[in-house]
């Protein structure tokens, strides 16, 4: 009997966690109101930028402004503690690839979305790449690294700060930050809408759910990324800006979605599923900005594209002259650091020495990168010195690269050309 108690007991905790997690599934509504709270100017900035939205979306409605396509360049914070969460640099380029499907109306699952809202699906005309300068004009492939021993976040904008184990952003006018870590708190991810303090600012996402096939059964296409970035660039979930909108006052601010009452979870919602009154019309449950499961999520809307869009012509506008997405010339600009470091033979066929002028320089670091910024090899924990430290590239192919070499005394970038 007491068997039976305590696992009844057991599973009734298991059943809550669930419960405890479908509703934790986004933070930013919390996170946004938290800061209003926090900060009496955030409002006054929020009613400015929604004035400019409902004037940019009246005066380029169907404009040809519309069809230029906007690229946001991104910059992925990788933070872990354990292998897992040292998620891969292709695992990122399938996110970012997954994005440019998703903002661009390419995901072949689209067309799962019902009839009814066939017409008011978008192309949002807007795309991401992982930028290519840093913050300082280095070259980059646009993903920062950062071993912490934090193991849990539990939501907190801490993994946004260095000096508390996270990464700081880079700057947020320059590039969209996202943080992949394991977030906690049952959290999928969340955003912050412009306006927000600029330290803040960007999309923090658990690294289970970062990109094609991760390590999650439900969220495991990429889904949370489209969803936080939409919170990005400006938009609300479907029930508006609050976590609860059971008197239907709340809405997002959208015309041709439906007014809704409550997040849809799963994927075993059918159409119509109506709330608020919303009739035929019927809660948007395929829309990204819903809460289903990554594979019932297939579109944004028309309405949604012009906020967004409104967003990068406004207060998100800098992205598109950052400089992030600039010919930092990949092996063509050489940097050191103050000590000097040779590389040889140059050309190399596979042995290299590595060679350190004035220091030495303990657990320096190697990346060798080709030129569509793929990490080809990497070494940790290389000592530099006066004695030449041998590396084997035997394995890359015929090419040019970079070897980013950064130590104690500062990053050094050498151009490398390797005949095999
Ligand atoms: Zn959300």
């Amino acid at each position: 009997m007491k068997h039976i108690v305590s696992l009844i007991i057991a599973l009734l905790l298991i059943i809550s966690e669930f419960s405890f997690a479908q509703q934790q599934h986004c933070f930013t509504s919390e996170k946004m109101q938290e800061q209003l709270a926090a900060d009496p100017s955030l409002a006054a900035r929020r009613a400015d930028i929604e004035a400019f939205t409902q004037r940019w979306i009246a005066d380029n409605a169907n404009e040809e402004e519309q069809r230029e396509v906007l690229t946001i360049p991104v910059v992925v914070h990788v933070i872990y503690s354990s292998s897992a969460m040292n998620i891969s640099d292709d695992q990122i380029i399938s996110q970012i690839d997954i994005l440019n499907k998703d903002y661009r109306g390419q995901n072949a699952d689209i067309s799962g979305v019902p009839n009814i809202w066939s017409n008011r699906v978008a192309d949002c005309e807007i795309q991401f790449s992982l930028a290519t300068c840093d913050p300082n004009g280095y070259w980059t492939n646009g993903i920062t690294r950062t071993e912490t021993s934090v193991t849990n976040w539990n939501g907190s904008d801490d993994v946004k700060v260095t000096a508390f184990g996270g990464h700081d952003p880079w700057p947020a006018a320059d590039y969209l930050n996202i943080w992949v870590c394991n977030i906690g708190s049952g959290l999928l991810g969340y955003a912050y809408q412009p306006g927000i303090n600029p330290n803040l600012d960007g999309v923090v996402i658990g690294y289970r759910y970062f990109g094609l096939d991760s390590q999650s059964n439900t969220y495991d296409l990429g889904r949370t990324a489209t969803h936080e970035i939409g919170h990005y660039l400006n938009l609300d979930h479907l029930w508006g800006p609050f976590g609860d909108n059971s008197n239907c006052t709340a809405d997002d601010g959208v015309t041709d979605t439906p007014k809704q009452m409550e997040p849809n979870y799963g994927c075993n919602n059918t159409y119509p599923h109506e709330s608020c009154g919303n009739g035929s019309n019927s809660d948007m449950f395929n829309n990204y900005m819903d809460y289903g499961n990554d594979q019932c999520l297939f579109f944004f809307t028309n309405g949604q594209k012009s906020r967004m869009r409104a967003a990068i012509n406004g207060p998100r506008a800098s992205l598109l002259n950052s400089g992030a997405l600039s010919q930092c010339p990949v092996g063509i600009e050489e940097r050191l650091p103050e000590a000097s470091i040779n590389v040889y033979p140059n050309p190399s066929s596979g042995a290299t020495f590595i060679q350190c002028d004035r220091w030495n320089n303990l657990n320096s670091q190697l990346r060798v990168i080709d030129l569509s910024g793929r990490v080809v090899f990497s070494q940790n924990d290389l000592i530099l010195g006066h004695a030449a430290t041998e590396i084997d590239l035997s394995e890359l192919s015929t090419g040019t690269y970079v070897l980013e070499i950064v130590t104690d005394n500062g990053i050094g970038t050498k151009k490398i050309n390797i005949i095999n």
